[in-house]
């Protein structure tokens, strides 16, 4: 490991990304095709090494994100295949997500006349391309999209007239797949079903692209594939809930957190440990101190809970998390020394520390953890068992 990566880094598996893509493959239907959602970076894995990972797959059929922005850093990496924006998109953004052929998520009538005019515009400068559209359904999540009624209908037969626009999907999103009470869940894909039946049949057009499962859906709701599926937090080997059934597919965590013992000590009874003297020593113990903190992302709400590993052996966070150091009780672990390495997420031996343990002990969840691991986090790729590449935000400065 690159001597500069040891106060900390993040090792994310592509190996175990493509395992769990392969997994959640045979769980779905066999023309339903995959779009990776790799938004917020990659849910903080990395998005640009992970969609050149997946690119090449024949059933991975693109990839979803959540901003404009994060759609141009896929096409300026070389990334090909679909990129669809799940979020709003704003005006100023429109001619280059035409030209880069980036699909738009859309479901306000002005969107559809303003993209109109983008395109006119373009076309005039000799760039023939059309807006390549998704139309959002709002079937419960009240977030964003058109509602399944004669006025969401209006608004898609004004979308598949409007010059200049091709509608290539339509897709709404799960409040609460990911609970065991599926009611809800199974109301929200009936109301998409219909919905886009009646289009087909008030139009005689079948949009090409019908989508509406996240990770929760693939994993329980084999009735609602369609054409496609949007897999996110799966893709990471991370679990949607604690209510999702573990046993229907295989999920490998990609990524695990590591850095290193810098300092060892031993304290008396009495001594505080770290700010605000929330722990104090009833006896005398032997105290490893680790040079990462919540400025990595590592959250603060681990103050006097939570494990790390090392040795293969877990050894308690004592007192807050500072910002960029912590400190942890060695007194059981003799053999640790200067220099060892701690693992804060992932497995070290027979123990394991996953993102979903530290996501409920922090008070946070998974997700969010993942998400806002630290631009001060150096990330390396593994492929086929060896470090194919590496990310570090400081060298772009
Ligand atoms: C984030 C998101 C997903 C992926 O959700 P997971 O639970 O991570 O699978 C799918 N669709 C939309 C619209 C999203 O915003």
């Amino acid at each position: 490991m690159r001597e500069d990566y040891q106060r900390i880094h993040a090792r994310v598996s592509l190996d175990a990304i493509l395992e769990n893509m392969e997994s959640m493959k045979a769980n779905i239907a066999p023309g339903t095709g995959i779009m990776a959602v790799i938004k917020t970076d990659g849910y903080g894995h990395g998005a640009v090494p992970i969609a050149r990972a997946l690119e090449p797959l024949d059933y991975c059929q693109g990839f979803a994100v959540a901003t404009a922005e994060e759609a141009f850093i896929l096409r300026r990496a070389g990334i090909r295949k679909p990129v669809l924006v799940l979020g709003f998109t704003f005006p100023y953004s429109y001619r280059r997500m035409i030209r880069e052929e980036i699909r738009m998520t859309v479901f306000l009538p002005e969107t559809l006349s303003e993209l109109s005019g983008a395109v006119r515009e373009l076309g005039a400068q000799g760039a023939g391309k059309k807006a390549r559209i998704h139309i959002k359904v709002d079937t419960g999540m009240n977030r964003i999209g058109i509602r399944p009624d004669a006025e969401g209908l209006s608004f898609v037969k004004e979308a598949l007239d409007t010059d200049g626009i091709q509608v290539e999907g339509i897709f709404t999103h799960f409040a609460r797949a990911d609970e065991t009470d599926k009611t809800a869940v199974r109301h929200q894909l009936d109301s998409f079903r219909n919905f886009t039946d009646l289009i087909e049949k008030e139009t005689g057009y079948k949009i090409p692209i019908r989508h509406c499962s996240n990770s929760a859906g693939i994993v329980e709701l084999p009735e609602a594939n369609m054409d496609m599926v949007r897999a996110g937090i799966t893709l990471y080997g991370l679990w949607p809930s604690g209510e999702v059934k573990r046993d229907i597919i295989a999920l490998h965590p990609a990524l695990s957190l590591h850095s290193r013992i810098v300092y060892i000590k031993e304290i008396g009874v009495g001594d505080e440990v770290s700010y605000g003297g929330i722990f104090r020593a009833s006896s005398k113990m032997r105290v490893a101190t680790i040079p990462a903190g919540y400025g990595d992302g590592y959250p603060r709400g681990l103050s006097g809970r939570g494990d790390v590993l090392i040795r293969g052996k877990r050894a308690a966070i004592l007192g807050r998390i500072c910002m960029d150091q912590f400190m942890v009780d060695v007194t059981q672990i003799p053999e640790a020394a200067m220099g060892d390495e701690v693992t804060l997420i992932g497995r070290d031996g027979e123990e394991e520390i996953t993102m979903e343990q530290l996501g409920e002990l922090s008070g946070r969840f998974n997700y969010e953890l993942a998400c806002n691991l630290g631009k001060r986090v150096p990330r390396v790729y593994i492929k086929g068992g060896g470090v194919l590449c590496t990310r570090d935000w400081y060298e772009d400065f």
